[in-house]
């Protein structure tokens, strides 16, 4: 497994308290809740590494971020949550305001959300099941494109861009069993997840 716990991108993050929504936590952690009891987030002990995350668009293009290496956490407070309000695909830079670091992929959400106006959750999981069954199957981006790189972001911008959809998924080949998904709503992301089982 790759690992997910290494920041790659460069992060101005504020280490303050965030004011995000309860309204906005409470839909996260339902979802996760469901995802992570299903293995598809969560935290391998074996590798000390947590995998998957979701995230949330609060308006324009802020959004709200699962923080890096809150695999383990049954529950996630505002404390591990980062709320994003910019960011530089090309620079591969992003800034925060939360107590811990956004998700190492962040910028994966970022190319998603700039790609798509009317999508407002994207969430990243990790099956063997589904990365394997639709390996040739479904829309995905190369191989040759690394978990945490610029031109991975850059891919996923222009795949989302030109299918013109805001709701979907896309299997990475470069990134062992890692899958994203985007929809309207975060609700409608987990459906669509279960819906390719
Ligand atoms: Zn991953």
């Amino acid at each position: 497994m790759q690992e997910e716990g290494y920041i790659k991108f460069n992060v101005n993050n504020d280490f303050k308290q965030n004011n995000i929504n309860d309204i906005v936590i409470r839909d996260i952690n339902k979802v996760r809740k469901y995802l992570k009891d299903k293995g598809l987030i969560g935290y391998d002990g074996n590798a000390n590494v947590s995998f998957g995350n979701i995230s949330h668009r609060i308006l324009g293009n802020t959004f709200v971020i699962t923080s890096t290496n809150t695999g383990k956490y049954r529950f996630l407070r505002k404390q591990e949550l980062s709320l994003v309000y910019d960011f530089d695909i090309k620079r591969n830079s992003i800034s925060s305001n939360g107590m811990k670091l956004p998700s190492s992929e962040t910028l994966s959400h970022v190319a998603i959300y700039l790609a798509n106006q009317n999508v407002n959750a994207v969430i990243h999981i990790h099956s063997e099941y589904l990365w394997t069954k639709y390996f040739n199957v479904i829309s995905s981006i190369g191989e040759e494109f690394l978990y945490g790189t610029t031109e991975l972001s850059e891919q996923i911008f222009k795949k989302v861009s030109s299918e013109n959809k805001s709701k979907g998924i896309i299997l990475f080949k470069g990134h062992e069993n890692g899958l994203i998904v985007f929809a309207e709503d975060i609700f409608s992301a987990k459906q669509i997840i279960d819906s390719y089982f």
